[in-house]
């Protein structure tokens, strides 16, 4: 009671120091001075427009307009619903020509288009099919009848079976949908998380078999690459826990020769693409494993850090935190490059939960601890003040992907999303899909329209945009030299943008 005594007259002071004297009104040029200031704040908010970025802001403003007018709203709505409506959108059409720098958080397994996935990979030859007795598939590719699995009984010829479907179309498209999340009525098909989540894993483990068919990968990275390409994305990081491939005989390739694959999918996607740098990637570890397990693999990204020092970013921890074990369980494994001496830098998932106060809760606090040097998610930072002002501090930048937080239950109406706190605040924030097979959302537009129209609100301006790309390459993982390369490449790219939207 005492503090809300004291607190009122305080109040009533500010308050009072903000009136004209004359009038006992507001002073008008004071509350813009306050608007002002407060935009200033927000990201994007110091970036100085030049004039023909002045005229695309105020263009986009105008779209922007007619867009908060529409009913339903696109992001008041779940992405499944509204994307075809999005795809409508002279905001969205804009956005997919913006140059948007790099994707820094998207998943080794999940980033092509489920479409392509069916109509080229499932169409190669010795490519096998099983129905699970829990209802799913899995592929896999082989010289000989496989063996049964202890949840896959009887693997059929899926070149045989399309051949015996009367209508192959329908068969395809629900192969299509096996293989992502997408679907018109997302309420009912995942009606809990947990629902959505043992989904949302099986997915994986279903593209899974038809992508790590080394004969299929190398095809995978390169439209990965591409669809990222076409949507105006100039640089990729990849989380992958470097699954291992296997040929037509059963035989398995070592995860160096994945490593491999990336690099040379790299080399020769840029070397066709000279206005695209490459990949990097985060080599990543299932949270649910045991602590000696994640020290094994800590050593490992160590030793493969070291034999591939432009190819690896660091380490992080993948799968649902709220299930899984905390950061602070793997201490002792976590610690380890210290111990050692050697810098391994972490990128830890951390905060991809509404459950305020748990262990999973303190995994940002924990995060922040370990130096990571980006949050994945940071869905929960604006609840921890410190963190946020600590992390802030260290240069942090969270990685926000906005429908992957929709589809997996953490928010339903786009304002509504905690990121809108530190977009306000100008906290260093950058834009990701996560996993576009599984949310339909290829390539970063469909979250940057997410980001810009529901998150960002009206406020939310070119700026803010051009902000946004630039932090995909200012907290990316490439050394300085690299970052300006890719920041030069961005330039020219922009500059083209808004020239040609004046036009
Ligand atoms: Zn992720």
């Amino acid at each position: 009671m005492a503090f809300g005594i004291l607190r009122l007259p305080l109040f009533s002071l500010m308050a009072l120091a903000l009136m004209n004297p004359c009038t006992g009104a507001p002073d008008t040029r004071q509350r813009e001075t306050l608007m002002r200031q407060e935009a200033s704040r927000q990201t994007g908010g110091s970036v100085v427009l030049t004039p023909a970025e002045l005229q695309v802001d105020a263009y986009l403003h105008k779209l922007k307009v007619k867009e908060r007018a529409s009913v339903p709203f696109p992001p008041s709505i779940h992405f499944f619903k509204a994307r075809a409506r999005i795809q409508k959108s002279p905001v969205f059409k804009l956005l997919q020509k913006m140059p948007k720098g790099g994707a820094l958080h998207v998943h080794s397994t999940a980033m092509v288009s489920p479409e392509w996935l069916v109509r080229n990979v499932t169409y190669r030859p010795n490519c096998y099919i099983c129905f699970t007795w829990g209802g799913s598939v899995r592929f896999l590719f082989s010289d000989g009848q496989p063996y049964p699995q202890w949840d896959c009984l009887y693997w059929q010829l899926l070149q045989s079976l399309r051949a015996s479907m009367v209508d192959p179309a329908k068969f395809d498209k629900s192969l299509i949908q096996n293989l992502t999340l997408f679907t018109e009525d997302p309420e009912s098909a995942y009606p809990s998380d947990d629902a959505v989540w043992a989904r949302f894993e099986d997915a994986f483990r279903i593209i899974s078999g038809l992508v790590t068919y080394a004969a299929v990968f190398m095809d995978y990275l390169y439209q990965s690459l591409e669809e990222f390409y076409a949507d105006n994305v100039m640089y990729v990081e990849i989380r992958s826990g470097l699954t291992r491939t296997y040929e037509l005989d059963g035989s398995i390739h070592d995860k160096i020769w994945s490593l491999k694959a990336y690099r040379d999918v790299s080399a020769k996607f840029s070397t066709k693409h000279p206005d695209f740098l490459g990949l990097r990637i985060i080599l990543s570890t299932h949270r649910i494993q045991r602590v000696s397990t994640i020290k094994a693999a800590i050593k490992e990204a160590i030793e493969m850090q070291k034999n591939f020092p432009e190819l690896i970013a660091g380490f992080d921890l993948v799968g649902r935190e709220d299930d899984g074990r905390p950061l602070w369980y793997f201490r002792e494994a976590l610690s380890l490059p210290a111990e050692l001496g050697v810098k391994l830098p972490y990128y830890f998932h951390a905060g991809e939960t509404d459950l305020e106060g748990t262990d999973v809760d303190a995994n940002l606090i924990d995060a922040l601890l370990f130096n990571t040097s980006r949050i994945g998610h940071g869905y929960a930072l604006p609840h921890h003040p410190l963190i946020k002002e600590l992390s802030r501090k260290n240069g942090v930048a969270v990685e926000v992907c906005p429908i992957s937080n929709q589809v997996l239950r953490l928010v339903s109406d786009f304002r509504h999303h905690p990121a809108a706190v530190l977009m306000t605040e100008g906290y260093p924030v950058v834009i990701s899909s996560d996993d576009p097979t599984l949310f339909g959302n290829p390539g970063l537009s469909y979250d940057f329209y997410e980001a810009f129209v529901g998150i960002g609100g009206m406020r939310a301006n070119l700026g803010t945009l051009k902000e946004l790309a630039m932090n995909s390459i200012k907290y990316s993982s490439l050394s300085p030299h690299l970052k300006k390369k890719l920041m030069n490449m961005w330039q020219d790219k922009w500059k083209k943008f808004i020239s040609n939207q004046k036009d």
